[in-house]
C-alpha cells in the first residue's frame, strides 16, 4: 500500500521510509508533488493536519505530513511555527540562528530553556485523523557550536546527555540525532497507529 508524504523534500521522504519499513514493510512511502496549502496554521498541529489533507485529498491516498520547530520557554514558545523565517521570508538558517542568540543574550542559563518539537499528521481518504507530537528538552547555548545537522542544532543543547556531556545537537553524530531527536519520539508513537492502515 502506498502512503504519500506531504513533502517535496526527497531526503524526508527515504527518511520516513527507513522508519516505517522497520515495523510495516509493505507500505510504500511516495513524495508529494501536488498542490501545497498555505501553511496559515498557528500550530505545529494544524499546519501538520492541512498539509496531510491537502495532500491525501489530491491523491486519494492515506497521507502523512509533518511540522517542527524549536520552542524557546522565555520567548513564550517562540519561534514555534514561524522556527523556519524567524529572520524573514528568505528562510536564512544562518539569520534565524543569530536573531535568536542576539535576543537572549542577557538571559542566563538557567533560563535558557527551550524544546525540539515535531508533529506528525495521518490522514486517510475516509476522514481518519491522528496527530503524534515528539519533544527534545534542552537548552539554548551563548554561541554555535558543531558543524553537523541543520537549523538550529548548533544552539541546541538537549538535556540528559551520557556523563553529563554538554554538547549542541551540531556535535551529535547524524545516528545519535536520528536515535534522540524530537523526529525520532514522534515516530515512535507514529508506528502504532500505522496499524490502521
Ligand atoms: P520543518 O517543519 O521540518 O520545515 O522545520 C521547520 C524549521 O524548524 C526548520 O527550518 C528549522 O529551522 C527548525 N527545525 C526543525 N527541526 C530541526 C532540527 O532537527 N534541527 C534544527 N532545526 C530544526
Amino acid at each position: 500500500m502506498k502512503v504519500v508524504l506531504a513533502t517535496h523534500n526527497p531526503h524526508k521522504v527515504a527518511e520516513f521510509q527507513q522508519i516505517v519499513a522497520q515495523t510495516r514493510p509493505d507500505l510504500e512511502i511516495v513524495g508529494y508533488d501536488g498542490p501545497e496549502p498555505v501553511e496559515d496554521g498557528v500550530t505545529f498541529e494544524e499546519n501538520a493536519l492541512l498539509k496531510a489533507r491537502a495532500a491525501s485529498a489530491h491523491t486519494g491516498l492515506p497521507a502523512l505530513a509533518d511540522d517542527s520547530g524549536i520552542c524557546v520557554d522565555v520567548l513564550g514558545g517562540s519561534p514555534g511555527v514561524f522556527s523556519a523565517y524567524w529572520a524573514g521570508q528568505q528562510k536564512d538558517a544562518a539569520a534565524n540562528l543569530a536573531l535568536l542568540l542576539d535576543q537572549l543574550r542577557d538571559i542566563a542559563d538557567e533560563h535558557r530553556a527551550a524544546q525540539f518539537i515535531s508533529t506528525i499528521a495521518l490522514v486517510t481518504p475516509g476522514g481518519t485523523e491522528h496527530v503524534v507530537v515528539g519533544r527534545w528538552p534542552g537548552r539554548l547555548a551563548h554561541s554555535p557550536a558543531g558543524v553537523g545537522g541543520f537549523g538550529y542544532d548548533p544552539i541546541f543543547i538537549p538535556d540528559a546527555q551520557p556523563d553529563g556531556a554538554v554538547r549542541t545537537v551540531a556535535e551529535f553524530t547524524a545516528d545519535e540525532k536520528q536515535a534522540q531527536s524530537h523526529r525520532a519520539r514522534a515516530f515512535a508513537d507514529l508506528i502504532p497507529l500505522l496499524a490502521s492502515l
